[in-house]
């Protein structure tokens, strides 16, 4: 596997090289944002993950996963970041971010996020490739309920007329209700289950990815239909088993 770094300390990025060479991985380096969305365009083999800095001469780190993201909404990014505002974290999801880690980090740490998510991006892509051939949720592509049409291959939802794409961790959580429809589903269940466990993520996280999607697939998103709060708990996922489906 392939890891894009994406880092201008050199001291670190040479760490991170060489931690990540002994784990048997592949290591490219790129100082700032050129370099590096040059390198992911033009890398063969393909880069699997990127490891990306925010603040970097010229392009910031949000903007290289703005630019990432116009092309490839599944390939994993860990933003590392000396920032520790919320609202960092924020920005850094809203262009796409899988994962936030702080520095100082803890490098095992690191290392265990990086496997987990070349994991899931090994199911997803394999997911994505393959004709269904079970009843097994994992392996639909496309579901409807209501006016809402979720492509899990292309990570779009058509809405009536209207076309949103998601970003991974948008349509892991809108899976993840899919599959579990019906269910109460705790934060902390959520938490657990669709990021993972180490993720430097809080339950608020969860509540501010509920509010984008209820902005996509609800007609009025203050009164929610198909992805309901349950007080006290979390969340409950009503597609065709709202109102006038029966499922
Ligand atoms: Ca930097």
């Amino acid at each position: 596997m392939r890891i894009l770094i994406v880092e201008d300390e050199e001291a670190l990025a040479l760490g991170l090289k060489f931690n990540f060479e002994q784990e048997g991985y592949e290591v490219l380096l790129a100082r700032d944002g050129h370099t590096a969305l040059n390198l992911f365009q033009t890398a063969v083999p393909r880069i699997d993950l990127i490891i990306l800095d925010l603040m970097l001469p010229g392009m910031s780190g949000y903007e290289i996963c703005t630019a990432i993201r116009t092309t490839n909404k599944l390939v994993p990014v860990i933003v590392l970041s000396a920032r520790t505002l919320v609202e960092d974290r924020m920005h850094a999801f809203d262009v796409g971010a899988d994962q936030y880690i702080t520095k100082p980090f803890a490098l095992p740490e690191l290392l265990n996020r990086v496997k987990n998510l070349l994991e899931r991006y090994r199911t997803i892509l394999t997911d994505a490739g393959s004709v269904s051939s079970s009843n097994d949720l994992a392996t639909i592509e496309i579901y409807q309920f209501g006016e809402v049409r979720v492509d899990f291959h292309a990570f779009e939802v058509d809405v009536g007329e209207k076309k949103y794409s998601l970003t991974t961790l948008e349509m892991q959580l809108l899976r993840y209700f899919i599959e579990h429809e019906g269910e109460v589903l705790s934060r902390h269940r959520i938490l657990e289950e669709v990021w993972d466990q180490s993720a430097d993520v809080t339950t608020r996280t969860i509540d501010n990815f509920v509010l984008r999607l209820r902005k996509i697939l609800e007609p009025d998103p203050t009164r929610p239909k198909s992805i309901l709060s349950v007080r006290g708990t979390g969340y409950r996922f009503l597609g065709n088993k709202s109102a006038a489906g029966d499922g």
